[in-house]
């Protein structure tokens, strides 16, 4: 069974980049509802005891070789674990440290895109041209190697064996409520609420 994550930060504390509203609704309505369809989804199944991960490659359309449809297995699963991701990378931009991105994910970033701001705009980029619902991703391979990728739907890095690193959900019931159309405005002002300890824990985990 599955259960849905606590926020680790007040309803309000997001604001004004991401409202209690929006957080009402997409962390009380939307991942609830993931966690609840997956419940049901895998009860008397060999995905009852699994982790999410587990879940994920063992239901991934790319890995899993099934001749069932574990479609709606694949996609609860992964818009829970994407949501956690998600929730759980943000913080007050009061309480937000102040120095930014540090150690070897700095290094990385740098080394790559040269500067922050190139990779923050590659990112918001990628996540405002990407069609329809779905996902932007900071992902690493074995090698510590970063891509930025556009996943469809309830996809993820996990699915392609990849580490999740950050993730901007551009699905429109993240934005709709706050900032209506404007995708491109709300990644842009996400950066604001990114806890980098978090994000930096990832990398190095
Ligand atoms: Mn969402």
């Amino acid at each position: 069974m599955f259960t849905l994550i606590k926020l680790p930060y007040e309803i309000n504390a997001l604001e004004p980049v991401i409202s209690a509203r929006t957080l009402e609704f997409h962390h009380g309505k939307h991942l609830q509802g993931y966690v609840d369809n997956l419940n049901k989804l895998i009860v008397g199944t060999e995905f009852e005891n699994m982790s999410l991960e587990g879940i994920i490659a063992a239901s991934s359309p790319l890995i899993a070789a099934s001749s069932r449809n574990l479609t709606p297995i694949f996609n609860n699963a992964g818009q829970i674990l994407n949501h956690n991701l998600y929730f759980t990378q943000f913080c007050q931009p009061s309480s937000r440290s102040l120095s930014g991105v540090e150690g070897p994910l700095a290094k990385q970033i740098e080394k790559q895109w040269t500067t922050l701001d190139a990779f923050k705009k590659e990112f918001e980029a990628k996540g405002a041209t990407l069609f329809g619902s779905g996902w932007v991703w900071l992902q690493a391979d074995a090698k510590g190697e970063l891509s930025i990728a556009q996943y469809a739907g309830a996809d993820n890095p996990v699915a392609h064996g990849l580490k999740p690193i950050l993730t901007f959900d551009v699905w429109e019931h993240a934005y709709y409520l706050d900032c209506q159309n404007r995708r491109p405005a709300h990644l842009a002002a996400l950066w604001d609420i990114v806890d980098w300890k978090v994000i930096e824990d990832r990398f190095i985990r």
